[in-house]
């Protein structure tokens, strides 16, 4: 692309060979200053395209991120002084004119990408740290991602509808960020953790399919793969099923890897929630691998071996593991199974036998029957100088702690193994029961249960924890990438809910009451989607965390070392806002 302006003629990256003999004007930062002699320097300037080698007067004082400008001829290198691994490698600039547009004080951090540096301090200088081609490559894939959703939902028949930030709460089962009424002191808005309700009156509103690019917010604990505000891909459509979402975000996904990375990805198969969690003991199963949990119950009934006697037996096999775990290493993963909640973890090393057939030993190989060991080995598939791990307790427990057992052992890293995308359907309705019995949503409160298991939704009780929901999760590489559901549209069912969750009409009514209203005006049954943009992003440049592919993030405390947010009021705001801040508790 040619990105000339008044000032410059051409982009430090973009010279090669072919330029040689030519005047170029070119304007950026200096990278690095070396000395040529005693009166040359050479000095790689710097824009977002690369860097150039110049040939200016040794006597110019030209620091590091100084903003200059150069004039002069494009010539090739002196033999030798070739660098194959730089884009420019092949030429330098013989400088005539240097013009400095702005001094800059020593950078707060070297530049050099390899050097590691703290990250507050990348964060308190983000306009600097930005200037790193990492960080460039990231936001410029970002814009790219936000692009090619856009075209791929227009031409979908998509339309972006903007939705407001200071609404009444959103439940999407975090804390909300509110804000203070000046005109109503007492009275706060909640900043939307989704444009939900929003996306759902649109659909009411007949605009048949709504999209946008929403900023959300939540008040949860950060990881590396949350922040407070992040950016989603927010979607809803009416008169489809949900196999119609799945199409809609699977075309915009794949046109995005493809956009990306140049392959476009054809395969979006699903699981329901339930397989994923016999398989993988998550409702986000990292496909780039192996090493399924394996059903093992019915080998253990009636076993002599206590360890074994339990609800359910669940096994996985890590290849080689018999020699490439040490014995430290195997304690060290025993102890990861108790603190995820197991009573132990059974471990054996499979071994060649007397007769020369695979047998288990060490570990608690002893407490099994011939008969157990070998219909073990069987069902792992499991050979000589493996590995093979079980756990024995109550269902659920045992689909969690294989599960994480199997992530630890086997995943591969954030930018290996190409990209898994998979839709995990089918969710349950309920989470569980809450300690007061009443059941806690899986999902948000107007996700639709599904037609077949109506019988149960009726009646109640513990039955309700056998309702599925028609929600689903669309999950990458073993990361959610968002979530959605066929939404009620029925004022009975959505009563139903809210009174099975013990929200009275008076609440429902106070929270809820305009998306009931709206609801009584003719509702079409309608269906929706959102998916984190900054996960696709740092997933698709492989980054393990989301701050990289954000141009200004809060820290993993909350904080915002650039800005010094959050911070206190001074008093007349405060009185304004008809505020009061207690003392802090010591
Ligand atoms: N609003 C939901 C979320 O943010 C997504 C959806 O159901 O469409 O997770």
């Amino acid at each position: 692309m040619d990105l000339s302006t008044s000032m410059r003629t051409d982009m430090c990256g973009q010279l090669t060979s072919a330029d040689i003999g030519r005047t170029v004007t070119i304007c950026g930062w200096v990278d690095r200053r070396r000395e040529h002699g005693e009166h040359l320097a050479f000095i790689d300037l710097r824009d977002h395209t690369g860097v150039l080698q110049c040939v200016v007067d040794g006597s110019r004082d030209l620091r590091s991120e100084y903003v200059v400008r150069m004039t002069g001829e494009v010539r090739s290198r002196p033999e030798g002084t070739v660098n194959p691994d730089l884009a420019t490698g092949d030429v330098e600039v013989d400088v005539n004119s240097v013009e400095i547009l702005s001094q800059a004080e020593p950078p707060p951090f070297p530049m050099d990408e390899r050097t590691g540096v703290d990250e507050t301090i990348r964060l308190r200088h983000r306009y600097v740290d930005l200037r790193k081609s990492r960080m460039q490559r990231n936001l410029r894939t970002r814009a790219v991602v936000n692009s090619t959703i856009r075209a791929a939902m227009e031409r979908q028949g998509f339309v972006e509808v903007e939705t407001p930030m200071l609404i009444a709460s959103t439940p999407e089962g975090a804390r909300d960020f509110v804000v203070p009424s000046r005109k109503e002191p007492g009275s706060f808005y909640a900043l939307p953790q989704s444009p939900q309700l929003f996306k759902q009156l649109c659909m009411v509103g007949g605009i048949d399919r709504y999209y946008q690019i929403a900023r959300c917010l939540r008040d949860e604990d950060l990881r590396a793969d949350r922040q407070f505000e992040f950016m989603q891909l927010d979607a809803e459509a009416s008169f489809v099923s949900q196999e119609d979402v799945f199409e809609f975000i699977s075309e915009a996904v794949a046109d995005v890897a493809e956009a990306v990375t140049g392959d476009r990805p054809t395969e979006f198969p699903h699981i329901t929630w339930a397989e994923s969690m016999e398989r993988f003991g998550n409702d986000k199963p990292d496909m780039r691998f192996g090493m399924e949990l394996t059903e093992l119950t019915p080998i253990f009934e009636g076993t002599e071996a206590r360890v074994f006697q339990a609800e359910c037996v669940k096994g996985i096999c890590l290849e080689g593991g018999a020699e490439s775990l040490s014995r430290n290493q195997v304690d060290s993963l025993v102890d990861d199974a108790k603190r995820w909640g197991a009573k132990g973890l059974a471990w054996m090393r499979v071994a060649t036998g007397d007769d020369g057939r695979a047998r288990l030993e060490a570990g608690v190989a002893k407490f099994l029957s011939a008969d157990e060991g070998s219909a073990v080995i069987a069902a792992l598939d499991a050979r000589p100088g493996d590995m093979v791990f079980l756990v024995a307790d109550a269902r659920r427990m045992v689909q969690r702690v294989l599960g994480m057992l199997r992530l630890a052992l086997g995943r591969p890293a954030v930018g290996e193994g190409g990209f898994k995308f998979v839709w995990v359907v089918d969710f349950p309705l309920f989470e569980g029961l809450g300690d007061d019995g009443k059941p806690i949503p899986a999902h948000h409160p107007f996700t639709m249960p599904h037609p077949d298991d109506m019988a149960n939704f009726d009646a109640g009780g513990e039955a309700l924890l056998d309702v599925r929901s028609q929600a689903y999760d669309l999950v990458l590489n073993g990361w959610e990438l968002g979530s959605g559901s066929v939404r009620i549209h029925r004022n009975d069912i959505q009563s139903r809910i809210f009174d099975l969750l013990g929200i009275s009409e008076e609440e429902a009514q106070a929270k809820f009451g305009f998306l009931l209203d709206a609801f009584r005006f003719g509702a079409p049954p309608h269906a929706g989607f959102a998916f984190g943009i900054d996960r696709l992003t740092a997933l698709m440049v492989g980054e393990e965390n989301i701050r990289e592919v954000i141009a200004f993030p809060k820290t993993q405390s909350g904080a915002d070392p650039l800005t010094n947010a959050p911070g206190p009021l001074d008093s007349a705001q405060l009185e304004e806002l008809g505020l009061r801040v207690l003392p802090q508790a010591t």
